[in-house]
């Protein structure tokens, strides 16, 4: 099995597209789109499978972790953030991991995948209101402007060759944020709310199962 494989065989697993491949995801070779189904001899149809209600709480919680590349430790630690804000802890919990700057890189459309926007920042590529910021995890807030950095504006090959081709590409950019595609310049609107997450989570899942 390629690597390519192995990473698509995770969203077969969740039964539905994590969009973790990037531009490949959008297209008719993603092969959830060819054939929707799970991993396995035959690939039995994910509404085939008959899971416990602990099973689906697993199973939600490891879609949700994988979408946003969080590993456990990280992921315990936004939901304990996100149980401590106003409101519904669920819904608070999918906006925090929507205003990752990684998250927020790949939605402004200057990567193809939330891995490569991770590879960006970790590389010193982006800037939140003109300072460098080199963690993935870094939560942008109300009115952040999210730049390429200076030196990585100068260089003309990455710039055309990926933050540009990706930036026309006809996605839909989430309504909490603003592009500027000449400038390559994102702006945080508003704080995401969940209708801004079209991806079918259920997060009351997650909440029951680390409210055990
Ligand atoms: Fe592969 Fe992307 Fe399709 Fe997932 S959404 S199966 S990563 S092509």
């Amino acid at each position: 099995m390629n690597n390519n494989s192995a990473v698509c065989r995770k969203c077969r697993g969740a039964g539905e597209k994590l969009f973790l491949k990037g531009s490949k995801c959008r297209t008719a070779k993603c092969p959830i789109e060819k054939r929707g189904t799970t991993p396995g001899q035959h690939g039995k149809k994910p509404t085939m499978r008959k899971l416990s209600e602990y099973g689906k709480q697993l199973g939600e919680k490891q879609k949700v972790k994988l979408m946003y590349r969080v590993l456990e430790r990280q992921f315990r630690r936004f939901f304990k953030h996100a149980s401590k804000l106003k409101g519904a802890t669920g819904e608070n919990l999918l906006s925090l991991l929507e205003r990752r700057l990684d998250n927020v890189v790949f939605r402004l459309k200057m990567s193809f995948s939330r891995e490569q926007a991770r590879q960006f920042i970790i590389h010193g590529h982006i800037s939140v209101n003109g300072k460098r910021v080199t963690s993935p995890s870094f939560i942008v807030k109300e009115g952040d402007v999210i730049t390429l950095s200076e030196t990585t504006l100068k260089n003309d090959a990455f710039v055309k060759g990926v933050v540009d081709k990706r930036m026309n590409i006809g996605i839909r950019l989430p309504e909490w944020l603003e592009l500027d595609k000449k400038e390559r310049k994102g702006t945080v609107l508003r704080l995401p709310v969940r209708t801004d997450v079209t991806t079918p989570i259920e997060e009351r899942l997650i909440v029951e199962l680390y409210s055990k």
